[in-house]
Protein backbone atom coordinates (compact mmCIF):
# COMPACT_ATOMS: atom_id res chain seq x y z
CA UNK A 1 0.00 0.00 0.00
CA UNK A 2 0.97 3.16 -1.36
CA UNK A 3 -0.04 6.88 0.93
CA UNK A 4 0.38 10.42 -0.38
CA UNK A 5 0.27 12.57 2.54
CA UNK A 6 0.34 16.51 1.79
CA UNK A 7 1.12 18.27 5.01
CA UNK A 8 2.77 21.25 4.97
CA UNK A 9 3.26 21.86 9.02
CA UNK A 10 7.29 20.04 9.54
CA UNK A 11 6.81 18.79 12.83
CA UNK A 12 3.26 17.27 12.03
CA UNK A 13 4.39 16.01 8.80
CA UNK A 14 7.93 14.58 10.38
CA UNK A 15 5.70 12.63 12.83
CA UNK A 16 2.98 11.43 10.46
CA UNK A 17 5.76 10.54 8.05
CA UNK A 18 7.27 8.39 10.52
CA UNK A 19 4.37 7.06 12.08
CA UNK A 20 2.68 5.61 8.69
CA UNK A 21 5.99 4.13 7.56
CA UNK A 22 5.96 1.49 9.92
CA UNK A 23 2.89 0.75 8.02
CA UNK A 24 2.78 1.53 4.37
CA UNK A 25 4.46 3.08 2.10
CA UNK A 26 4.92 6.83 2.41
CA UNK A 27 5.55 9.87 0.12
CA UNK A 28 5.25 13.07 1.90
CA UNK A 29 4.85 16.64 0.14
CA UNK A 30 4.23 19.53 1.90
CA UNK A 31 3.34 21.46 -0.94
CA UNK A 32 -0.43 21.07 -3.86
CA UNK A 33 2.43 21.89 -6.51
CA UNK A 34 4.05 18.85 -5.31
CA UNK A 35 1.38 16.60 -4.08
CA UNK A 36 0.13 17.54 -7.94
CA UNK A 37 3.65 16.36 -9.51
CA UNK A 38 3.79 13.30 -7.93
CA UNK A 39 0.01 12.48 -8.02
CA UNK A 40 0.67 12.33 -11.83
CA UNK A 41 3.57 10.24 -11.59
CA UNK A 42 3.01 7.28 -9.48
CA UNK A 43 -0.21 4.96 -8.16
CA UNK A 44 -1.06 5.61 -4.94
CA UNK A 45 -3.76 3.70 -2.79
CA UNK A 46 -4.69 6.69 -0.87
CA UNK A 47 -4.23 10.28 0.32
CA UNK A 48 -4.06 11.79 3.29
CA UNK A 49 -4.37 16.03 2.40
CA UNK A 50 -4.24 18.82 4.39
CA UNK A 51 -6.85 21.85 3.59
CA UNK A 52 -4.58 25.03 4.40
CA UNK A 53 -0.96 24.78 2.76
CA UNK A 54 1.12 27.30 1.16
CA UNK A 55 -0.07 27.41 -2.05
CA UNK A 56 -4.02 26.98 -2.16
CA UNK A 57 -6.70 24.85 -0.23
CA UNK A 58 -6.50 20.96 -0.54
CA UNK A 59 -10.41 21.12 -1.13
CA UNK A 60 -9.98 22.97 -4.67
CA UNK A 61 -7.50 20.30 -5.88
CA UNK A 62 -9.79 17.54 -4.67
CA UNK A 63 -12.87 19.33 -5.83
CA UNK A 64 -11.17 18.75 -10.14
CA UNK A 65 -9.53 15.05 -8.92
CA UNK A 66 -13.31 14.22 -8.36
CA UNK A 67 -14.25 16.01 -11.55
CA UNK A 68 -12.21 14.25 -13.41
CA UNK A 69 -12.82 10.73 -12.21
CA UNK A 70 -10.33 9.80 -9.61
CA UNK A 71 -11.63 7.60 -7.22
CA UNK A 72 -8.46 7.40 -4.76
CA UNK A 73 -9.81 6.85 -1.06
CA UNK A 74 -8.88 10.67 0.63
CA UNK A 75 -8.65 10.85 4.18
CA UNK A 76 -8.88 15.48 5.15
CA UNK A 77 -6.58 16.20 7.68
CA UNK A 78 -7.14 19.33 9.34
CA UNK A 79 -7.18 21.37 11.97
CA UNK A 80 -10.84 23.53 10.74
CA UNK A 81 -13.06 21.99 12.97
CA UNK A 82 -16.30 23.52 11.82
CA UNK A 83 -19.19 21.31 10.77
CA UNK A 84 -19.43 23.47 7.72
CA UNK A 85 -15.47 22.67 6.86
CA UNK A 86 -16.11 19.13 7.47
CA UNK A 87 -19.32 18.92 5.87
CA UNK A 88 -17.85 20.73 2.79
CA UNK A 89 -15.13 18.39 2.64
CA UNK A 90 -17.18 15.21 2.56
CA UNK A 91 -19.09 16.69 -0.14
CA UNK A 92 -16.25 17.53 -2.36
CA UNK A 93 -15.20 13.77 -2.15
CA UNK A 94 -13.23 13.18 0.57
CA UNK A 95 -13.87 9.44 2.17
CA UNK A 96 -12.94 10.81 5.94
CA UNK A 97 -12.21 13.52 7.54
CA UNK A 98 -10.09 13.72 11.03
CA UNK A 99 -9.75 17.16 12.93
CA UNK A 100 -6.21 17.67 14.06
CA UNK A 101 -4.86 17.20 16.93
CA UNK A 102 -5.95 13.86 16.48
CA UNK A 103 -4.73 10.50 18.44
CA UNK A 104 -2.26 8.36 15.78
CA UNK A 105 -4.10 4.75 16.38
CA UNK A 106 -7.12 6.62 15.14
CA UNK A 107 -5.59 8.07 12.14
CA UNK A 108 -4.25 4.64 11.11
CA UNK A 109 -7.55 2.30 12.28
CA UNK A 110 -9.26 4.89 9.54
CA UNK A 111 -6.85 4.29 7.03
CA UNK A 112 -7.24 0.47 7.43
CA UNK A 113 -11.53 1.32 6.57
CA UNK A 114 -10.13 3.82 3.57
CA UNK A 115 -8.09 0.71 1.98
CA UNK A 116 -10.66 -2.07 3.04
CA UNK A 117 -13.56 0.30 0.99
CA UNK A 118 -11.14 0.78 -1.86
CA UNK A 119 -10.84 -2.79 -2.56
CA UNK A 120 -14.50 -2.81 -3.21
CA UNK A 121 -14.80 0.53 -5.11
CA UNK A 122 -12.12 0.75 -7.26
CA UNK A 123 -13.24 -1.02 -10.18
CA UNK A 124 -11.87 -0.44 -13.66
CA UNK A 125 -15.17 -0.03 -14.85
CA UNK A 126 -18.17 0.81 -13.39
CA UNK A 127 -21.81 -0.29 -14.94
CA UNK A 128 -25.21 1.12 -14.53
CA UNK A 129 -27.29 -0.87 -16.59
CA UNK A 130 -26.15 -0.67 -20.33
CA UNK A 131 -23.99 2.54 -19.55
CA UNK A 132 -20.78 1.81 -18.32
CA UNK A 133 -17.68 4.51 -16.86
CA UNK A 134 -13.85 3.27 -17.64
CA UNK A 135 -12.73 4.94 -14.25
CA UNK A 136 -8.87 4.74 -16.16
CA UNK A 137 -9.75 6.11 -19.28
CA UNK A 138 -12.82 7.76 -18.27
CA UNK A 139 -14.43 6.41 -21.43
CA UNK A 140 -17.87 6.36 -21.16
CA UNK A 141 -19.48 2.85 -23.32
CA UNK A 142 -23.41 2.71 -23.91
CA UNK A 143 -24.00 -1.25 -24.86
CA UNK A 144 -20.24 -1.66 -25.29
CA UNK A 145 -19.97 1.28 -27.82
CA UNK A 146 -17.74 4.71 -26.84
CA UNK A 147 -20.24 7.50 -26.55
CA UNK A 148 -18.83 10.50 -25.94
CA UNK A 149 -20.84 13.90 -24.21
CA UNK A 150 -19.73 17.42 -23.73
CA UNK A 151 -17.47 18.35 -20.99
CA UNK A 152 -19.66 19.44 -18.70
CA UNK A 153 -22.44 16.64 -19.37
CA UNK A 154 -19.68 14.21 -18.91
CA UNK A 155 -18.53 15.67 -15.74
CA UNK A 156 -21.99 15.16 -14.38
CA UNK A 157 -22.45 11.81 -15.63
CA UNK A 158 -18.98 10.78 -13.61
CA UNK A 159 -20.55 11.82 -10.62
CA UNK A 160 -24.00 9.98 -11.12
CA UNK A 161 -22.53 6.55 -12.23
CA UNK A 162 -19.63 6.68 -9.33
CA UNK A 163 -22.02 7.49 -7.08
CA UNK A 164 -23.34 3.65 -7.55
CA UNK A 165 -26.98 4.26 -8.11
CA UNK A 166 -27.52 6.72 -5.08
CA UNK A 167 -28.89 9.92 -4.68
CA UNK A 168 -26.52 13.48 -5.97
CA UNK A 169 -27.52 16.49 -4.79
CA UNK A 170 -28.22 19.49 -7.10
CA UNK A 171 -25.29 21.13 -5.10
CA UNK A 172 -22.65 18.80 -5.94
CA UNK A 173 -23.60 18.49 -9.49
CA UNK A 174 -23.12 22.40 -9.50
CA UNK A 175 -19.90 22.57 -7.68
CA UNK A 176 -18.82 19.92 -10.25
CA UNK A 177 -19.52 22.45 -13.14
CA UNK A 178 -18.77 25.94 -11.17
CA UNK A 179 -16.82 25.27 -7.85
CA UNK A 180 -17.78 26.34 -4.77
CA UNK A 181 -18.45 30.28 -5.25
CA UNK A 182 -19.23 31.00 -7.99
CA UNK A 183 -22.90 32.31 -8.76
CA UNK A 184 -24.08 28.67 -10.27
CA UNK A 185 -27.46 28.87 -12.78
CA UNK A 186 -29.42 26.33 -11.20
CA UNK A 187 -31.02 26.18 -15.00
CA UNK A 188 -27.84 25.18 -16.73
CA UNK A 189 -27.25 22.11 -14.46
CA UNK A 190 -31.46 21.06 -16.14
CA UNK A 191 -30.05 21.45 -19.33
CA UNK A 192 -26.90 19.27 -18.94
CA UNK A 193 -29.45 16.42 -17.32
CA UNK A 194 -31.67 17.34 -20.41
CA UNK A 195 -29.05 16.31 -23.02
CA UNK A 196 -27.82 13.51 -20.90
CA UNK A 197 -31.87 11.94 -21.16
CA UNK A 198 -31.58 12.42 -24.85
CA UNK A 199 -29.18 10.30 -25.55
CA UNK A 200 -29.19 7.68 -22.13
CA UNK A 201 -33.13 7.86 -22.37
CA UNK A 202 -35.32 10.11 -20.35
CA UNK A 203 -36.09 7.55 -17.67
CA UNK A 204 -32.28 6.73 -17.20
CA UNK A 205 -32.02 9.98 -14.77
CA UNK A 206 -34.78 10.43 -11.70
CA UNK A 207 -35.29 13.63 -10.31
CA UNK A 208 -35.37 13.63 -6.67
CA UNK A 209 -37.85 16.99 -6.06
CA UNK A 210 -35.79 19.77 -3.86
CA UNK A 211 -33.14 17.27 -3.67
CA UNK A 212 -30.72 16.44 -7.05
CA UNK A 213 -30.58 13.49 -9.32
CA UNK A 214 -30.36 9.39 -9.62
CA UNK A 215 -29.11 6.97 -12.30
CA UNK A 216 -31.02 4.64 -12.15
CA UNK A 217 -29.85 0.93 -14.05
CA UNK A 218 -32.12 -0.18 -16.48
CA1 LIG B 1 -1.48 23.20 6.89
Amino acid sequence: MYLLLVEDDLGLGQALHKLLLRHYRVHWVRSLASARRHFDAAEYDAMLLDLGLPDGDGVDWLRTLRAEGCLMPVLIISARDQLDDRVKGLDTGADDYLVKPFEPDELLARIRVLLRRQSGVAQPRITSGALSFATESRQFYLSDEAVNFSPKEHQILAVLIQAGGKPVSRERLTQQLYGLGDAADSNTLEVHIHALRKVLGKDRIETLRGFGYRLVAR
